[in-house]
This record gives C-alpha cells, sequence and structure tokens, in this order.
C-alpha cells in the first residue's frame, strides 16, 4: 500500500466570535493597513486602532506596487501589521510583514477570501493576479469578529460567500485534499449553504473562516481557473466564480454540483460573457497548471474552449 503522509497548515492562534476584534490587544510598533472605508465605516475606532500609523490605500485587487511602497514609507521602527478589512488588505499586509519579517495579526471585515487563515497572498504583477504561497505568508493571529458583517454591503457579502463556496467545494474535490481539508471544506460548506438559504450572515462568516482552513490545506481547480480570464476583463471574482464553477461542477461530475449551483439561484447573479476569443482563453487558461494538475478530472483544451461556451451561455 502506498503510503500517505500529510500535514495541517494553518496560523497558530485563531479567534473567533462576536466582539473578538474590539479594542485589540497589540504589540508596539504596530502599523495598520487597511483600505479607503476603513475610517468612515469605523473599523479602526471599534479595534481600537485609531491611534496607531495607519495605511490606508490599499485599492482593490492590489499590486506589488501597493506592497513595496508601503516597505519603503513605513519600514523605520515597525515590528508588527494589523490587516483590517477585505481579502485585498489582508493580503498587502500578509505580503508585506512576510518580506520585512514583522509580525502579522489578521481582522477580516469581509467574509469569503478566508486570506486571515490562509499562506496566500494575491498580487498584481505587471496587471496580472499572481498568488504567492509560502509558510511564511501565515498571519501570527487571525480575530474574526461577524460583527464587521452587520453593516456590509449586501453585494459584497454575495460576492465574497459564493468564492467561499467555490473555494471549499473545489478544494474537497482536488487531487490533494487530505483527510483534514476535506473534513474542514464539508463543513464550511455546509455552513455557508445554511448561512446564505437562511440569510444568517454569522453562519456565513464562520463558513468564511472554515472555508480558509479547509482549501488553505488543499487547492481550488478547474473553476478557479476558468475565473481568470473574466476576472482579467474586469467581472468581479464572485461573480465569474458562480457560472465558471458551476459549469466546472457539472463537468467534474462533483458532489455538490445541484448545491452549489442552487446558492449562485438563491443568491442572484448575473451571467458572464467573453469578451476575447475563445481559443485564446483557453490557451491562457491551459498554462495555469497550479489549478488544472489538481482537477481530479483531466481537462483538454477542447474541454476547456466547450466550458468557456457553456459559461458564455453560447
Ligand atoms: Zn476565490
Amino acid at each position: 500500500m502506498r503510503r500517505i503522509v500529510w500535514q495541517i497548515r494553518q496560523p497558530p492562534r485563531i479567534r473567533f466570535g462576536r466582539g473578538s476584534a474590539e479594542r485589540l490587544d497589540v504589540p508596539d510598533g504596530c502599523l495598520v493597513v487597511t483600505s479607503g472605508g476603513a475610517r468612515g465605516r469605523g473599523w479602526l475606532e471599534y479595534a481600537g486602532l485609531g491611534d496607531l500609523p495607519v495605511f490606508d490605500r490599499v485599492e482593490p485587487n492590489p499590486s506589488m506596487e501597493t506592497a513595496e511602497g508601503i516597505l519603503a514609507e513605513f519600514g523605520d521602527g515597525i515590528s508588527c501589521v494589523v490587516g483590517i478589512g477585505g481579502g485585498s488588505s489582508m493580503d498587502v499586509a500578509k505580503y508585506c510583514a512576510f518580506k520585512a519579517g514583522w509580525k502579522k495579526i489578521m481582522v477580516p471585515t469581509t467574509f469569503g477570501s478566508g486570506s486571515e487563515v490562509t499562506r496566500i497572498s494575491v498580487l498584481k504583477v505587471d496587471g496580472k493576479k499572481r498568488s504567492f504561497h509560502d509558510d511564511g505568508i501565515f498571519a501570527d493571529e487571525a480575530v474574526v469578529d461577524p460583527a464587521f458583517i452587520d453593516g456590509a454591503d449586501m453585494e459584497v457579502v454575495k460576492n465574497s460567500a459564493i468564492d467561499a463556496c467555490a473555494q471549499c467545494t473545489e478544494a474537497y474535490d482536488s487531487t490533494i485534499a487530505s483527510p483534514y481539508a476535506r473534513f474542514m471544506c464539508d463543513a464550511a460548506f455546509c455552513m455557508l449553504e445554511g448561512g446564505i438559504l437562511g440569510m444568517d450572515r454569522d453562519r456565513i462568516a464562520m463558513g468564511s473562516m472554515l472555508d480558509g482552513l479547509g482549501f488553505g490545506n488543499a487547492s481550488t481547480t478547474l473553476g478557479h481557473a476558468l475565473s481568470y480570464v473574466y476576472s482579467n476583463e474586469g467581472a468581479p471574482h464572485g461573480r465569474a466564480l458562480a457560472s465558471t464553477t458551476a459549469v466546472a461542477h457539472r463537468f467534474n461530475g462533483s458532489r455538490y454540483a445541484a448545491r452549489f449551483s442552487r446558492l449562485v439561484d438563491r443568491l442572484g447573479f448575473e451571467g458572464v460573457r467573453l469578451k476575447q476569443d475563445r481559443g485564446e482563453a483557453a490557451d491562457t487558461i491551459m498554462e495555469d497548471r497550479k489549478h488544472l494538475d489538481r482537477n481530479p478530472v483531466p481537462v483538454s483544451r477542447d474541454d476547456v474552449v466547450r466550458l468557456l461556451e457553456e459559461v458564455d451561455g453560447a
């Protein structure tokens, strides 16, 4: 019998619950990294971070230049970063701290990326999204407080929630999923499904954290591979996945195919349509071995063209 060795990788400390991020106890030398909306929404005051140095110009789909700019501007005297915001803010914060050797505390305010508990940071390099993977990118502490979801815009909630659903179901099916990853991914999906069908925001927040622990120990696959050509043309990540992961799950014969599509219908997503030629897009997608090699079913270029037709409703 082949011996199978697997491991569990996650941040050393995760705090979850309403009020967990209220008046955070942070060490000296902390820099706060966030997006423009942080002050207006009262996040910094709630978390007791109002008096700390702040970089609050993280943009959606942030670039490597943003991370490098922070390192150049705040290098001296900083030994810890608090990343507070959506996946973009946390990805920039984690990457800066990884490069500079700072301690990392991550506080998500939108729920879906799972970035607070993953070893992944996604940044744009030369205009294209690139994901960096390293154990050094893990937060030292993730503080997940569902209170942040109360005031969140429904558009943000639904895009993040469907991303989390796509991540955990793709990862469950991935060829590298360990028993632990499958366990967490299934628990995440059940929690998210209940949260979405019952519009229970606390369950969505918890499902999103479980999703990060699950897919962070495995990998997303075909649904995500198909989505990036749409995202690079401007479609929001969640909206692209609502179509691409549904189509990919049917192709893979995933056990989650029907349940995922039901959630897409419940949340109500507009479809996506490719602007570029499908053959060209298929060539780009075929280069994405990181996702395709972990798909449970082998995928050919012809398959990809057909799947793109299906996504486009052609
Ligand atoms: Zn995703």
